[in-house]
């Protein structure tokens, strides 16, 4: 079982977005808010908006040099952190900072269970055409990406990633084995097929999809042998 390095404390995620509210119907439904509830996790959401300086309240700006659509702009940015207390000069204990983006590391299991040994993490979402490349350079522990894909935002990507790592926090998930015996596990590994009832299913007359039998044997030994048999080893 992994442990986040503060057991007695919640594991705190801060999220900065312009769009919060795409955000709320996810993190108040199901496994997370029960984990909010039960103060395993801390999660808040920031509008990012608020650090900015102008009366608009503008996040982003035309790039130098020319081009189609907009940057999101360091200063708000650099504020937000700031007042997490994220900057790399703050103390030591500062959160860990990682800016969505597709140049980043690729996101996996080994990657979660990496990141929920941290007490605080602060995931920095991009918009339009990027970020400015200040945020990156100065301001952020890691870029991270889902995949080698480009989606409109960093929202998506943030909420894979915590969901993740949150189900990773003892207590989380509620019966402890079955993170243990999860798809990407361990390395290269993913999980056995799943059946459950009725046992003989028919779509149309004449077909009939049954679960395999040894399922329904009640020899565990047995039944181990065929979910081993039947785990496969990860595409690389
Ligand atoms: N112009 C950028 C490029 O070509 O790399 C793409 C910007 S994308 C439209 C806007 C934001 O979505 C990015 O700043 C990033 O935060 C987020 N994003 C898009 N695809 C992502 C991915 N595969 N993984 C993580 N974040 C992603």
């Amino acid at each position: 079982m992994i442990e986040h390095s503060v057991m007695k404390s919640p594991l705190r995620f801060d999220i900065l977005t312009i769009f919060p509210g795409m955000l709320s119907s996810y993190l108040d439904e199901s496994m997370i808010k029960r984990a909010k509830a039960q103060k395993l996790l801390d999660i808040r959401v920031h509008d990012l908006r608020a650090w900015a300086k102008d009366k608009h309240r503008k996040v982003d700006d035309r790039p130098f040099g020319g081009g189609a659509g907009m940057l999101m702009k360091v200063g708000p940015i650099y504020a937000a952190l700031k007042e997490l207390k994220a900057l790399k000069s703050s103390k030591k204990n500062r959160p860990y900072v990682i800016l969505l983006s597709p140049r980043g590391t690729r996101f996996t299991q080994r990657v979660a269970e990496r990141l929920v040994k941290h007490k605080q993490i602060v995931f920095i979402c991009g918009r339009y055409e990027g970020i400015d490349q200040r945020v990156t350079d100065h301001l952020v522990d890691e870029e991270m990406s889902v995949g080698d894909y480009v989606l409109t935002g960093g929202e998506l990507p943030a909420m894979t990633i915590l969901d993740a790592v949150a189900r990773l926090v003892p207590g989380v998930v509620g019966k402890e084995a079955s993170i243990v015996e999860e798809s990407h596990s361990a390395d290269g590994f993913i999980e056995h097929p799943h059946y459950t009832r009725p046992e003989v299913f028919s779509p149309k007359k004449g077909v009939k999809w049954e679960v395999p039998s040894v399922l329904l044997s009640g020899d565990h030994k047995k039944i181990a042998e065929w979910r081993a048999k039947h785990a496969k080893r990860a595409k690389k």
